[in-house]
């Protein structure tokens, strides 16, 4: 029996996979996690959640700091905030 999806199907998947790579790219860069630092109890669970290592809770210091270049806006963070100050913003 001969196979007929071959080459297409795999063209197709690739030409898929670029073109979401592309809007994943433009859709990270275009919104950035944002946090309302007077309702943050700085308790650490969203960098906890976050599996890009992209937050950092310093509750000594009473910061709140987000990398961007590593958040993927999975938005594993804003879910867990029990404070419900984390936002996705729009830029
Ligand atoms: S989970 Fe919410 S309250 Fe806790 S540190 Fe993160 S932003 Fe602040
Ligand atoms: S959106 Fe996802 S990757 Fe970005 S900071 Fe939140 S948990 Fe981390």
């Amino acid at each position: 029996m001969r196979y007929r999806g071959g080459r297409s199907s795999i063209g197709g998947m690739l030409t898929e996979l670029v073109f979401s790579e592309v809007l994943n790219s433009i859709h990270k860069s275009n919104w950035r996690i944002g946090n309302d630092i007077n309702q943050c109890k700085l308790c650490g669970k969203c960098e906890a959640v976050c599996s890009r290592n992209a937050l950092n809770v310093n509750p000594i210091s009473k910061t709140w700091t987000l990398n961007n270049r590593l958040c993927n806006q999975c938005l594993a963070c804003i879910v867990s905030c029990p404070a419900r100050s984390l936002t996705q913003i729009k830029l």
